[in-house]
């Protein structure tokens, strides 16, 4: 991107911005103080994922926010970059928790159906199927029971499935938008 089209791209419009938004955020789990953020940049200049990225930002995060940058926040595929290693809330003297943040708008973003990562989509679809994460083959059985180790525990996959309806993480699996990889 050219520094003039980064420029424009940069330009807040009016009808961009949803002015409810940060006092909506402001009720939610873990981003209850996203209003006292003061742009200092220590998150940012401690997040080791922003250490390696153009686009990563945690203080613009806080700041898109307030401003009411919904949309803009929702669909950028930079949201996902974090690590949640909680360093950004260790260090931030206004203790505002960047990473309670990200996760919110994160899950905000799988209950409006935008974009998100596909592995998110795969690991959902294997918890539901086999309840595990992680497809588990009948190797892996065999190379645990040779090791000794007791058998794994059973899922309810009953269980499961209400669990991600109550939660609503079946959007997960309900044709989102996909990507598989984000630009660092
Ligand atoms: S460290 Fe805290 S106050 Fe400073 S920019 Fe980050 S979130 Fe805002
Ligand atoms: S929790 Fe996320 S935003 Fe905070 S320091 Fe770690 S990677 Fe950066």
């Amino acid at each position: 991107m050219s520094e003039v089209q980064e420029k424009v791209s940069n330009v807040i419009k009016a009808k961009e911005v949803d002015p409810k938004f940060k006092y909506k955020m402001s009720k939610m789990h873990g981003a209850e103080k996203v209003m006292l953020c003061f742009q200092c940049g220590t998150c940012t200049a401690d997040c080791p994922i922003a250490r390696f990225s153009e686009f990563y930002r945690p203080r613009r995060i806080a700041r898109m926010v307030q401003f009411g940058l919904k949309d803009r926040l929702l669909s950028d595929k930079a949201l996902w970059l974090c690590s949640n290693c909680f360093t950004c809330v260790d260090h931030c003297p206004q203790n505002v928790e960047i990473a309670g943040i990200v996760r919110v708008l994160r899950n905000l973003t799988v209950k409006e159906n935008k974009v998100i990562p596909l592995v998110y989509t795969v690991l959902a679809s294997n918890l539901l199927k086999g309840g595990y994460v992680y497809e588990i083959r009948e190797m892996h059985h065999k190379k645990r029971a040779g090791l000794g180790l007791p058998p794994l525990p059973k899922p309810n996959l009953e269980d499961i499935e209400k669990i991600f309806q109550i939660t609503g993480s079946s959007n997960l699996l309900k044709g989102v938008e996909t990507f598989e990889k984000v630009e660092s």
